[in-house]
């Protein structure tokens, strides 16, 4: 099975891997936090090639090229907004394992996320970690192309809540 690692930086910044994940919205547009960075460092290409591939459902990932961005490809998802979109845990599952089998089918061996839906989207960090965590330590043995999967993570907290939710699943 691939590693799992959780590093603290910025997700438009993972030079060394194949996809990065876009905490995406429906329409597939800019907007503030992962999407903002993600698109700004990308340039206008990426949300031209979004356009006709949105609107897209909580849990769905799609892919696109990666544009500007030092990647080769980015996987957009749509995490549930908590509080409104349900089964929260369930779309959130869907959200890591939809894109760890598109990766796999792409044929890419590494994968960068960020903390879906934890963000403007409102999911409880610990919860959100759980989650994430455990679908992606059940969903790569299914998935022997991928050698890598990271976590990036904004900050410090963040960064240490997911290694130490890692370690108590693993
Ligand atoms: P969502 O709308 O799915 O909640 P956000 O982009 O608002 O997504 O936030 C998801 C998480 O990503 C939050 O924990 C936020 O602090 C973090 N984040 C924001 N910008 C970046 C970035 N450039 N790289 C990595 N993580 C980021």
């Amino acid at each position: 099975m691939g590693t799992i690692e959780c590093v603290q930086g910025d997700i438009a910044r993972q030079a060394d891997i194949d996809a990065v994940v876009n905490a995406a919205n429906a329409q597939l547009r800019s907007g503030g936090g992962v999407a903002g960075a993600l698109h700004r460092a990308a340039g206008p290409g990426l949300a031209e090639e979004c356009r006709p591939l949105a609107p897209i459902r909580p849990g769905q990932a799609v892919i696109t090229g990666a544009h500007g961005l030092p990647n080769r490809h980015v996987i957009h998802c749509l995490g549930p907004v908590y509080g409104v979109d349900e089964p929260a845990d369930e779309l959130l599952a869907a959200c890591y394992r939809n894109a760890l089998e598109l990766a796999e089918r792409e044929g890419l061996r590494s994968i960068a996320f960020p903390a879906l839906s934890a963000g403007a989207f409102g999911y409880p960090p610990a919860e959100a970690a759980r989650v994430a965590l455990a679908t992606v330590l059940q969903t790569l043995p299914g998935c022997p192309g991928i050698e890598r999967v990271r976590f990036v993570l904004f900050d410090a907290d963040s960064t240490a809540l997911h290694q130490r939710t890692l370690e108590a699943l693993e």
